[in-house]
Formats: C-alpha cells, sequence, structure tokens
C-alpha cells in the first residue's frame, strides 16, 4: 500500500471519519508547509509523554513537566465532592465542564455497550466505578450522565443496576439527566443551555 493510502487508512480509524474525510486530510496536510507536519508529527510521537490518565476519574490530562496521578479536576478541593458524575467519554467530560454548570466530581466509563453484548464489563471501567463507589466515603449522589442513544441506554441500564446494591448500602441516591436532551443525540454535541437544564431537572 502507498504512503497516501495508508495515511488515510489511519484517519478512517478515527470516531466519526469515513474513507471520503480521511483522504481530505491526507491532500490536506499535502498543502501544508513541512513545518506544519513536522510539528503534528512530533506532537502525536510524544503525545504520552505529556499525558496521564487521572487515577480517580480516568480521564486523559496534560501534566505538564511534573507527573501526577490525578487530574487538577479531582485534586481542585473546592469541587463539591458529594457529587459523581458518569460520562461515557472524555469528549463528554470537556463539553460538561465547559457549560460551568456543574461543580462535582467525574468518572469516565470510557465506552458504552452495545445493544447485544454478551460482555457488558468489557466494554466500560464498571469494576473501577464500583469500587470508587465503594471506598469514597463523600459520595452522597451518583449523576449518570449518558448520550440518548440505544448504546447511551444500555450503558444507563447497566450501569444503574451493577452499583444499585453498592449506593442503597451506603445511602447514595442515582440519579439521571433530566429532559432536554433529545434523542439520538451524544452529550458532546449537547449545548450549556440544555446541560443546564437536564442537570436541574435530574431525577
Ligand atoms: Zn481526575
Amino acid at each position: 500500500m502507498d504512503a497516501l493510502n495508508k495515511l488515510a487508512e489511519y484517519f478512517s480509524k478515527f470516531p466519526g471519519i469515513g474513507p471520503r474525510q480521511a483522504d481530505r486530510f491526507v491532500f490536506s496536510l499535502l498543502r501544508r508547509n513541512a513545518n506544519f507536519r513536522k510539528e503534528l508529527s512530533d506532537l502525536i510521537l510524544h503525545l504520552s509523554d505529556d499525558v496521564s490518565q487521572c487515577t480517580d476519574c480516568f480521564r486523559y490530562f496534560s501534566h505538564g513537566n511534573v507527573p501526577v496521578k490525578v487530574c487538577s479536576t479531582c485534586r481542585l478541593t473546592t469541587r463539591d465532592t458529594e457529587s459523581l458524575m458518569i460520562v461515557e467519554k472524555d469528549a463528554d467530560f470537556e463539553n460538561i465542564e465547559k457549560s460551568g454548570v456543574y461543580h462535582g466530581r467525574y468518572f469516565i466509563l470510557g465506552g458504552t455497550i452495545p445493544v447485544l453484548e454478551k460482555d457488558p464489563a468489557s466494554r466500560i471501567r464498571i469494576n473501577q466505578l464500583m469500587s470508587r463507589i465503594e471506598t469514597d466515603n463523600s459520595i452522597k449522589e451518583v449523576i449518570l450522565a449518558l448520550s440518548v442513544t440505544p448504546q447511551g441506554e444500555q450503558t444507563h441500564t447497566y450501569t444503574s443496576l451493577q452499583i444499585k446494591p453498592i449506593c442503597e448500602n451506603k445511602g447514595i441516591k442515582i440519579t439521571s439527566l433530566g429532559r432536554g436532551v433529545s434523542t439520538g443525540t451524544e452529550l458532546e454535541y449537547v449545548d450549556s443551555d440544555t446541560i443546564a437544564n437536564a442537570l436541574s431537572n435530574r431525577h
């Protein structure tokens, strides 16, 4: 396979990118100067040197020169430690943070569960979530903030069933985002007003 096709094949592995868009990326790169391509490839090459995965919420974060295990959001002592919001992916976290309406902690599940999945536990960080709820005694409410898609709903059902016994045992309330987020929408694309509404109407 030649370099053009090989690069296009790499781009087509990204979420939401089809073969035609992948080709456009390749041709766009060809039109840029060599410095642009060098800087981009250096950033990709050294991405993991500068990025850690938080041991508390499991999101990826840039730690700069000093490697730390816990991200700035989890470290911030001014945040509300009583609520834990469960989201599917890092992009959902970013979008909710951007809205500025939520001030508690997060947990990133790292995926969703397809409707007919036989081994749901292999798709999301359910064991890590359960041990987080088990060991963190400040949590009073777990907010399930998942996309209104078939996979999101499947993930919602499975996750709430799994965490229910521990939550009941510890007197933790399980809530879900309220109406407002339209069907078929991924949380990363929902606007701030809708997030604010869905959060205040959680049930
Ligand atoms: Zn964190």
